[in-house]
C-alpha cells in the first residue's frame, strides 16, 4: 500500500512514520509513503496558493490549480483520492477496513479556509471529516485516517487478533481491560478475570462491552 500526502507542510507529517508500528511496516515493505508540497505546483510568480473567497467572507481559500496539478502528477491508475474537510462524511472503522484493500491512497490536506469546491468535485473519490470540530489543517486528519487504515493491512500489526477483539467490531465498544498489579490504589481486577474460566470471562466481557457502549454511545 502506498500513501501519498498532498500538503503545504510535508515536514510535520514525515515524522509520524519514523517510529513504532508504521516505521516497521515501511521497513517490512508493507507500506510506502510520499509527501508532496502542492505549493511547488503553483503557477503564481510568488508561489501563492491562496486567494480571497469569491463573493466575500472571512479568510483565504486554496486555489484549485496547484492541487489539481499535484494530483495529476502523482495519480496512478489505481489511486484513490481522499480530500479532508470538516464538511465531509465522518470517517469510521468500516472505512478504515475497506480502504486497507486499496493499492494507493492520495490524501489531500487543506489549510486556511479550505478548498475551492470545484477541485473537490472534480478530483475527490471520497471526502472525509474525522469529527465534528475544525482543525487548522488537514495533516492530522490525513494521518489519523492513514494510521487507522494501515493497522488493517495484513502483516502490519504483530498480533492480528488485536483487530478482532477491539472496539467497533460487532457494533460495540471494547470491554474495559486490566493488567497486573491485581490491586492498584485500592481497586482490584474483577475476580472473574483471575479464575481462568474462559466462558465466564467472555460472558463478563460481553456484558461490560454492552454497558460501556450504552453509557458512551446511547
Ligand atoms: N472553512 C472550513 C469549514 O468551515 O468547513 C474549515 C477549514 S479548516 C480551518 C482547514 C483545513 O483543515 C480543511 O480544509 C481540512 O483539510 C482540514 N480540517 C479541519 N477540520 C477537519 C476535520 N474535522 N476533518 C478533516 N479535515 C479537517
Amino acid at each position: 500500500m502506498k500513501f501519498t500526502y498532498l500538503t503545504l507542510f510535508p515536514q510535520i507529517m514525515r515524522c509520524y512514520f519514523e517510529d513504532s508500528i508504521l516505521k516497521r511496516a515501511i521497513q517490512k515493505g508493507l507500506l510506502q509513503t510520499e509527501f508532496v508540497d502542492f505549493r511547488e505546483f503553483s503557477k503564481d510568480s510568488h508561489k501563492k496558493v491562496d486567494r480571497p473567497k469569491a463573493g466575500g467572507g472571512a479568510g483565504m481559500l486554496l486555489t484549485p490549480q496547484p492541487i489539481a496539478d499535484a494530483i495529476k502528477s502523482v495519480r496512478e491508475k489505481e489511486s484513490w483520492v481522499i480530500f479532508t474537510t470538516p464538511a465531509g462524511k465522518r470517517f469510521n472503522q468500516k472505512d478504515a477496513k475497506r480502504l486497507a484493500l486499496k493499492k494507493n491512497i492520495i490524501f489531500v490536506s487543506g489549510r486556511y479556509e479550505g478548498f475551492d469546491e470545484r477541485v473537490v468535485e472534480r478530483y475527490a473519490d471520497e471526502v472525509f471529516s474525522i469529527g465534528d470540530f475544525v482543525l487548522t489543517g488537514g495533516e492530522l486528519a490525513s494521518l489519523v485516517m492513514s494510521d487507522a487504515i494501515a493497522r488493517n493491512i495484513r502483516g502490519v500489526l504483530g498480533n492480528e487478533e488485536s483487530l478482532v477483539e477491539e472496539s467497533f467490531e460487532e457494533g460495540l465498544l471494547e470491554a474495559p481491560a486490566f493488567t497486573k498489579p491485581i490491586e492498584f490504589e485500592g481497586s482490584k481486577i474483577p475476580s472473574e478475570f483471575l479464575k481462568g474460566n474462559h466462558a465466564k470471562i467472555t460472558a463478563l466481557k460481553n456484558s461490560m462491552a454492552l454497558l460501556r457502549t450504552r453509557y458512551y454511545r446511547p
